[in-house]
């Protein structure tokens, strides 16, 4: 049996329905502040992920799924000639005939006889701010968008932690007349958040706040901590003692308990921000507080990504056990540039909705629509009544299942209760005689017989 690949998973219902509750309240929620969605590819080149997400971090080193494409080319001429190619090299005779044609030398000359290097989004945040600088955004002033997709990491499974996820993300993102570097953009986008957990009936939630500082603060800090990890670095996993080297900043991911009293010892970012970063960061604290979104100070919080600068966060939730984090974020404002782009601050989050999914605090049970009414067709030739019963009442905006008329009345009942339909409606030779139907409410068990044309409303008005 062909089973789905270890770390992915089918969503089935009725879970399904908790999915899309918490899609519809997102969407509702980024329509009240002004976010319009983007959809970007799933696949990119890896050379966007390296670049943005960080060449050092545990993403881009360890858990992307990458692959070469075939040859830049896709079209058929081309593959003819990757054929020749082929043949080429096995037979040099035939080589010698193919040297220095034009086709030949184009190609070889371009380089793309390699295939292009190719990622399964790991993370959505790159793939928008190449959009951004690809569709020249900035025109449009501050571009407040969202994301709703899977992303793929190979991560080592487990509750919680799967290869194939999902996350729903937003970002504010401008050139800096358009106010795209302001503390209140920041706040903005937790107050959101707030709000979205609180529709989603998510309790018990803290927000962990931090601000990593520019990158001159970033420069500063790293020497210190370079210094700092040189006498106890060797007393760390392995993981640390790499990243002490390449990026003494991402020893702060470290998860090993062992290394943590080492950790607690070193200096943190906090001593190091300059004047601007500071002030930037009380400002965000002081609209938090002014609109009353409470947060913790946590100035260990560094995440997982490159490309943060200033405002840093993550929203936990007990309830989830080791993978608590149920979404992260931060201010990006140097990735444009090193994407090649245009100054444009901005800032961003990415809530994992599978662990979001398992903290809402309602069950599939109560989001799922269930039939308003099951139509039981009795006897043969009944099905077509039934079905243009059914057509009628679902223009009425009603939720109608259909029986079969080689069902007993009792089988019909049985199978609309375990529907948790309403209503049930008999459709027999008689009822289409008279022109009214037996109407019975499944909850009271109350039966009456209801004209044709007065049936939706009947439906509606019990409903
Ligand atoms: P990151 O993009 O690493 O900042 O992650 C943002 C959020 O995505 C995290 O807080 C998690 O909730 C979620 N997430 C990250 N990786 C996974 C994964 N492998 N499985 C499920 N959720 C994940």
């Amino acid at each position: 049996m062909i089973k789905a690949v270890r770390g992915t998973r089918d969503l089935l219902p009725p879970d399904t329905a908790l999915w899309n509750f918490v899609e519809a309240t997102a969407r509702d929620v980024f329509r009240a502040y002004n976010f319009q969605e983007i959809r970007t590819p799933i696949f990119e080149e890896t050379q966007l992920f390296a670049r943005s997400v960080g060449e050092e971090t545990d993403i881009v080193s360890k858990e992307m799924y990458t692959w070469e494409d075939r040859g830049g080319t896709q079209s058929e001429k081309f593959s003819e000639f990757l054929d020749v190619v082929a043949r080429a090299q096995q037979d040099p005779a035939y080589k010698a005939t193919l040297d220095n044609t034009e086709l030949y030398n184009k190609y070889l000359a371009q380089g793309r006889l390699r295939g292009q290097s190719l990622t399964l989004r790991p993370e959505n945040t790159a793939g928008v701010v190449r959009a951004y600088i690809e569709h020249k955004l900035w025109d449009r002033g501050l571009n407040k968008l969202f994301y709703i997709g899977p992303q793929f990491r190979r991560e080592r499974p487990q509750k919680g932690r799967y290869r194939q996820f999902y996350q729903i993300g937003a970002e504010a993102i401008g050139p800096p007349t358009s106010g795209s570097e302001s503390p209140a953009r920041d706040a903005e986008i937790l107050e959101m958040l707030a709000t979205f957990l609180d529709r989603l009936g998510i309790t018990g939630w803290t927000l962990e706040l931090n601000s990593v500082g520019c990158p001159a603060d970033r420069a500063r800090f790293n020497e210190a901590l370079k210094k700092a990890l040189e006498p106890v670095v060797s007393q760390m996993c392995d993981d640390c003692q790499r990243r002490a080297v390449t990026n003494p900043l991402r020893v702060f991911d470290c998860k090993v308990p062992e290394d943590q009293p080492i950790i607690d010892g070193l200096p943190r970012i906090s001593q190091f921000l300059d004047e601007g970063c500071r002030k930037h960061f009380d400002e965000v604290k002081e609209i938090l507080k002014a609109v009353g979104v409470e947060f913790r100070e946590n100035d260990r919080l560094v995440r997982g990504l490159d490309y943060y600068t200033r405002t840093a966060f993550e929203f936990t939730h007990g309830a989830l056990g080791a993978q608590n984090a149920i979404l992260g974020g931060g201010r990006y404002d140097g990735l444009s540039e090193s994407l090649g782009g245009p100054q444009a601050p901005g800032i961003g989050f990415a809530i994992g909705e599978d662990r979001l999914v398992m903290s809402v605090g309602k069950s599939a049970e109560e989001v799922s629509c269930k039939p308003d009414v099951y139509i039981a067709p009795l006897g043969e030739g009944m099905n077509r009544e039934a079905a243009r019963l059914a057509r009628e009442l679902r223009r009425h905006d009603l939720v109608v299942e259909l029986g079969d008329e080689s069902f007993r009345l009792k089988k019909s009942f049985d199978t609309a209760d375990k529907l948790g339909a309403r209503f049930a409606l008999i459709v027999g030779e008689n009822e289409v005689k008279a022109g009214a139907f037996s109407l019975k409410n499944l909850v009271t068990g109350e039966q009456v017989s209801v004209p044709r044309a007065d049936l939706a409303q009947a439906i509606q008005v019990r409903k």
